[in-house]
């Protein structure tokens, strides 16, 4: 468990999950009836741009940096208020700022330093619990949620070997036991072919009969990460179209390629 979100916090990847993120939240967010987020792989919370882990990489120039002085209505507003600062939100933040008092957020991460400084950031979110746990295991023991309603954020660090495979069996078990949920899984895109097999795999289950992708590309040196993957199932209602319009106002900041594909059923 060498990973350590705060090197990447805010790069072109973070912008486009949680502007995804945000475009849910406000989704679900449209009828009363409570709902649950459960962030399986949480990370801290918070991320200081200007600390030692941001600054040794400077991902975050090449992301959140770039939409500076920017507007946008709806989602990505809402998005860009929430991450104008120094200090960068992770997922668990973002959702925990968003939810209302009958919601309720689970975050969970297996880092104990990690860990400790998410607990301290959730705190003041007296709707939001955070759990030292491993995030896989700990997502099926929370399912479905007492709700019915809700969404699975699922963004682990890909220091496994196996971490595609662990991801498609869990979400396979997930999927039987909340088949309405809403889904956002990260991926990196070292290779076509294999983010096109883990997909082929999620897809292959059957339960799975609406899913788009959101696959976002920047031009980056050799040997540096420069190509993500979000898969969505059970997109909500419009979440496709608004994507698109989202990417038209942040792809040519971000000098990216961002392309929203349905690869199972349709609006
Ligand atoms: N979701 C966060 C966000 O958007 O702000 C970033 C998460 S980061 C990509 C992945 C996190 O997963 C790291 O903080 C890492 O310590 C944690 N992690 C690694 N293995 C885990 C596991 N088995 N269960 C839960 N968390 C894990």
């Amino acid at each position: 468990m060498n990973y350590r979100h705060g090197y990447h916090a805010g790069n072109f990847a973070d912008v486009v999950k949680h502007i995804t993120l945000v475009a849910i939240l406000d989704y679900l967010k449209k009828k009363d009836t409570a709902f649950s987020v459960i962030d399986t792989h949480a990370g801290r919370g918070i991320y200081d741009l200007a600390g030692e882990q941001a600054v040794k990489t400077g991902e975050a120039q090449n992301g959140i940096a770039t939409l500076r002085g920017l507007s946008g209505g709806g989602s990505l507003e809402t998005y860009l208020k929430l991450a104008g600062g120094k200090r960068y939100p992770g997922s668990p933040l973002i959702a925990a700022q968003l939810i209302r008092t009958q919601d309720r957020l689970v975050a969970i991460e297996k880092h104990p330093e990690e860990f400790a400084i998410l607990a301290e950031t959730l705190t003041p979110f007296r709707s939001a619990t955070a759990e030292q746990a491993d995030g896989y295991a700990r997502l099926l023991k929370l399912l479905p949620p007492p709700s019915r309603r809700g969404l699975v954020l699922i963004d682990p660090p890909f220091e496994a070997t196996d971490e595609f495979e662990q991801l498609a069996l869990t979400l396979r078990a997930a999927v039987a036991k909340f088949a309405n949920g809403v889904y956002l899984v990260w991926y990196p895109v070292k290779s076509e072919a294999q983010a096109n097999g883990f997909l082929g795999e999620v897809l292959a289950l059957g339960d799975v009969t609406k899913a788009l992708t959101i696959d976002t590309a920047i031009a980056v040196p050799d040997g540096k990460m420069g190509h993500a993957g979000l898969l969505v199932i059970n997109p909500p209602y419009g979440l496709a179209a608004q994507m698109r319009e989202v990417a038209q106002t942040i792809a040519p900041r971000l000098g990216a390629d961002i392309r929203v594909t349905w690869i199972a059923g349709s609006e």
